[in-house]
């Protein structure tokens, strides 16, 4: 993904003058062969809008976005349509993007259904991607609300697999379940990205949810990548102060560790009428002149890339 931007238009009234809201601004990133790389931020950061583009489900207002060296965003509807198949979402409540009126072996025919798999394949096809997932063939003829959230959320991954994608992008898909359910979920998906040799965009608020499962991760702040690399670099000496502020807030396990909690002060400012310079100065406690008039440049440091003028 290079520079990928996404402007909205927001006008309010007839009689105001047209605004934007920036919800991407900037962003690059690259995702490997069966890597799974973390998005990361505050709600309103633009990290499903980010996902959302790389499907095209939201059209990208600039950028570039490169699957095997092909520019998808110049794809038509007819082509784009057609690599749906490798690249493929999970939804924080799949409930929401599912027909309740559906069993699940109508609800997994669709995919295969709409990208024209001999119908002589589908009965197969359900079942052993039912099993991948760790459901069965009992459940066939089953309805989503006779699901637990964990249960529903299989049968989204299932729906998101089921044509054998390259990536999968999964927005915020453990946010809604218990605690002991996120982490079966999140054993599933690494046992999966094995088998199918998946890579993962795994949207989040929560580094702590990433944390286990990542290989990489790229921190956003108000439509912007401030700091992206390897996570063994970025959790042993995170450098952007917001990337210290997420980190300082994931509980420990060990009470007997002492940490400090960064405590951000300030609420996240409103994306259409986002900060000058470096748009984290309101609530950066090594805020100066400068972070305030001039926006910081992404740069290669110690390892990783970080947008931030301490650094320079
Ligand atoms: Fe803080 Fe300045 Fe760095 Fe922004 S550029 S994060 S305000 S030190
Ligand atoms: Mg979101």
């Amino acid at each position: 993904v290079r520079d990928l931007e996404k402007r909205f238009r927001a006008q309010k009234s007839f009689f105001q003058a047209k605004q934007y809201v920036h919800a991407v601004n900037g962003v690059s990133l690259e995702l490997n062969d069966k890597e799974t790389i973390g998005i990361v931020g505050e709600s309103g950061c633009g990290k499903s809008t980010t996902g959302r583009c790389l499907l095209r489900l939201i059209e990208p207002t600039k950028g570039e976005i490169l699957f095997q060296g092909r520019d998808i965003t110049k794809l038509s509807k007819v082509e784009m349509n057609k690599l749906r198949k490798e690249i493929q979402m999970v939804f924080q409540d799949p409930m929401e993007s599912m027909n309740p009126k559906l069993t699940i072996r109508e609800i997994l025919s669709e995919p295969l259904i709409a990208h024209k798999i001999p119908k002589a394949q589908h009965v197969e096809l359900i079942v052993k991607t039912l099993d991948l997932v760790g459901l069965s063939e009992k459940h066939l003829f089953r309805y989503p609300h006779e699901f637990s959230g964990g249960q529903r959320q299989r049968i989204g991954i299932a729906r998101a697999i089921i044509l054998r994608p390259k990536i999968v992008v999964l927005d915020e898909p453990v946010s809604a379940l218990d605690v002991s359910v996120q982490s079966q979920i999140l054993n599933l998906l690494q046992d999966l990205q094995e088998e199918l040799g998946l890579s993962y965009i795994f949207i989040s608020h929560d580094l702590g949810v990433v944390q286990h499962i990542v290989h990489r991760i790229g921190v956003m702040y108000l439509g912007e990548m401030v700091e992206i690399g390897e996570k063994e670099k970025i959790f042993d000496k995170p450098l952007h102060p917001y990337t210290q502020a997420l980190i300082s807030a994931i509980p420990k396990s060990d009470p007997d560790e002492v940490k400090e909690r960064i405590i951000l002060t300030g609420e996240l400012p409103s994306p259409s009428n986002p900060p000058s310079g470096c748009k984290f100065h309101p609530r950066c406690m090594y805020a100066t002149d400068t972070c305030r008039s001039a926006k910081p440049e992404m740069r290669e440091v110690e390892g990783r890339k970080v947008a931030c003028h301490l650094y320079n």
